[in-house]
This record gives structure tokens, sequence and C-alpha cells, in this order.
């Protein structure tokens, strides 16, 4: 499904230009227009979900690609771990800033991210 007028539906169609770094059948990751670590990519399911927040069950299998993509994503950038690593975020709410009503789990890597759980 994708819903109209909704940013993230529009680069997963190619409507609105994005710089992809990984896709799969269910997946569509790019680089965050405005990064805030050295890596900083998004990734979305090619279906839209409004957020983390209203995911269910069915949605298993779409998560787990979602997941393995982020881990693609990182072990192209040369972050794999044992010896490196990266952050995975999905913000929900205003409360979190969040901005983009389309899943998206923010992959955040490249250098030794500040404090545990903030990402500037
Ligand atoms: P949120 O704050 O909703 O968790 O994250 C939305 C993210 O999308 C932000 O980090 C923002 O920089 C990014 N973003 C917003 N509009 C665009 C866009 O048109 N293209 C790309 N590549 N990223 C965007
Ligand atoms: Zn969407």
């Amino acid at each position: 499904m994708t819903a109209e007028n909704c940013l993230f539906c529009k680069i997963v169609a190619g409507d609105l230009p994005s710089e992809s770094v990984f896709e799969s059948e269910t997946t569509f990751a790019f680089k965050d227009i405005n990064p805030a670590a050295p890596l900083h990519v998004l990734v979305v399911p090619r279906r839209h979900i409004e957020d983390a927040s209203v995911v269910t069950a069915a949605d298993g299998p779409v998560l787990a690609d979602m997941l393995m993509a982020a881990r693609a994503v990182a072990d192209a950038a040369g972050l794999a771990t044992p010896q490196r690593g990266y952050r995975l975020i999905f913000n929900i709410g205003p409360d979190s800033m969040n901005s983009v009503p389309h899943l998206h789990l923010h992959v955040l890597g490249g250098e030794p991210l500040k404090g545990h759980f903030g990402i500037a």
C-alpha cells in the first residue's frame, strides 16, 4: 500500500530523489538528508506502515527484513560487529521528534556515538 502524500512512499516509488544505499524486495534504504553521524541511513518498508507503535505480528517478516537491511548497510560501510557497531533508532510520536509518518529505522554510526541513547 502506498499512502498518498507520504514523503517516504514517494521516495520508495522513485517519485522523489534519494541516495539509495540498499534495496530488497520489501525494504528500501537511503541516506538521511540531514545526517547526525558519518553514517546516517534510513531503512523503510516499501509498504506504508505509519510507525513502530502500530506494528503487529503480521509485520514480523518485514521488521526482520529491516534489521537485516540495516546490518547490510552497516557492514558495507565497514561497521560490522564485533569491531565497530552502530545504533538503530525508531522514533514514535512528538516527544521523540518523529517527523515523517512512515516507519523508518535510523542507522547511525561511523564514529563513537555520544551518550548511550542520544544521537547528537
Ligand atoms: P524522524 O525525525 O521522523 O525520526 O526522522 C525523519 C528523518 O528523515 C530525519 O532525520 C530527516 O533528516 C530525514 N528526512 C526528512 N526529509 C527527507 C528527505 O526528503 N530525504 C531524505 N533523504 N531524508 C529526509
Ligand atoms: Zn508512506
